[in-house]
């Protein structure tokens, strides 16, 4: 069973909007329209949590 990301939007200071994913935290799509974000959406993949590379690299972003 496949558990359905879900995602939180943020509007950027330059209009845009970022669709961030509750799952993982990344950025799942940048886009300018609600329409382009759903479309980015359907190709994001999930990090998986639970690998140090994985953590490592949430750290550089969160850095
Ligand atoms: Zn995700």
């Amino acid at each position: 069973m496949q558990a359905q990301a879900q995602f939180a939007l943020r509007q950027n200071p330059d209009g845009s909007l970022d669709s961030i994913c509750l799952s993982c935290d990344a950025t799942a799509a940048t886009a300018t329209t609600d329409e382009a974000l759903r479309e980015l959406e359907k190709k994001h993949v999930c990090y998986d949590w639970n690998t140090p590379e994985r953590l490592a690299e949430r750290m550089k972003f969160s850095a």
